[in-house]
């Protein structure tokens, strides 16, 4: 078993994180495996290094190890090219240059008559750049590349379907099937490439489990829509698919969930009041 936890370095790790984290550790522990750290750096106006050194921190202070080296995804630039590259001569990329305007626009424009769909990016590209034939020629280079959702659903072999702990009948892995139709409505053409940064959350997420072999991804439920994107996108490039597992989020007292900016249940704010990693897993119910 190899899992995985994979922060932002945008702010610092709080309960949600540290559950988490020790979800993921203490699987792999209890099954001999491996957990591994990968720190999803590729948004370079967000990312911070005093943040990076504070999950170290916290982490470390959690009591948790890792496998070395960290992974990092600022490094890893190449590698989502060539996967990119896989995708753009496969036909299933084009390139878009709508603005998030032209978006609303198109599709609140009273002739589109249906209620805008909204999946794990927000509005469902109503498909403005979709060319008719897949785009010839050599990939562009800093351009907003999007996936074109329903030619990729054509290329599979078989039906897609993505695997959860804890769904079977006696809580064991159980098999959730994607059907193409609520990919096309939930997911549509998804980004692959930002221009800023040469790939996305989606594409990076995909790779690099690849890469680092990760058997089990532990995240929160709020994932839960973005993954029959990565399992459609591990099927693309040939990777075998992780089993998931998605857990329930830590909600502040008034049942919200926990953001970056809710400082206050900062990891780092409850090891300055001096409370124990013992505290933390008891707070989180672990
Ligand atoms: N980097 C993502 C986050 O901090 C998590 C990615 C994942 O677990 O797939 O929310």
């Amino acid at each position: 078993m190899r899992t995985r936890f994979a922060p932002s370095p945008t702010g610092p790790l709080h309960l949600g994180h540290a559950y988490s984290v020790l979800l993921a550790h203490d699987m792999a522990q209890a099954a001999g495996g491996t957990f591994l750290l990968r720190i999803e750096d590729i948004d370079q106006s967000r990312a911070r290094p005093e943040w990076e050194a504070l999950i170290y921190e916290d982490l470390r202070w959690l009591g948790l190890d890792w496998e070395a080296p960290v992974m990092r995804q600022s490094e890893r630039l190449p590698a989502y090219r060539a996967a990119l590259e896989t995708l753009w001569s496969r036909g299933l990329l084009y390139p878009c240059s709508c603005t998030r305007r032209d978006i609303q626009d198109a599709v609140s424009a009273p002739q589109e008559g249906a209620e805008p769909s909204v999946g794990p990016d927000g509005l469902v590209y109503p498909g403005t750049c979709r060319p008719e034939a897949p785009p010839q020629g050599p990939m562009p280079d800093r351009a907003v590349l999007r996936l074109d959702m329903a030619r990729a659903l054509s290329v599979l072999d078989a039906p897609l379907r993505h695997e959860e702990t804890g769904r079977g009948p006696g809580g064991e892995t159980g098999q959730i099937a994607i059907p193409g139709d609520s990919l096309l409505r939930a997911a549509g053409d998804v980004v692959l490439a930002r221009r800023d940064m040469g790939t996305s959350y989606h594409l990076s997420v995909v790779v690099d489990d690849a890469e680092q072999r990760v058997s089990h991804v532990v995240r929160g439920e709020d994932l839960f829509e973005a993954t029959p994107i990565h399992v459609l996108l591990q099927r693309l490039l040939g990777f075998t698919s992780p089993i998931y597992h998605h857990h329930r989020l830590i909600r502040d007292a008034a049942g919200k969930r926990l953001a970056k900016r809710d400082d206050a249940r900062a990891i780092r704010t409850y090891r300055d009041e001096g409370l124990t990693p013992a505290d933390i897993r008891a707070k989180v119910g672990l």
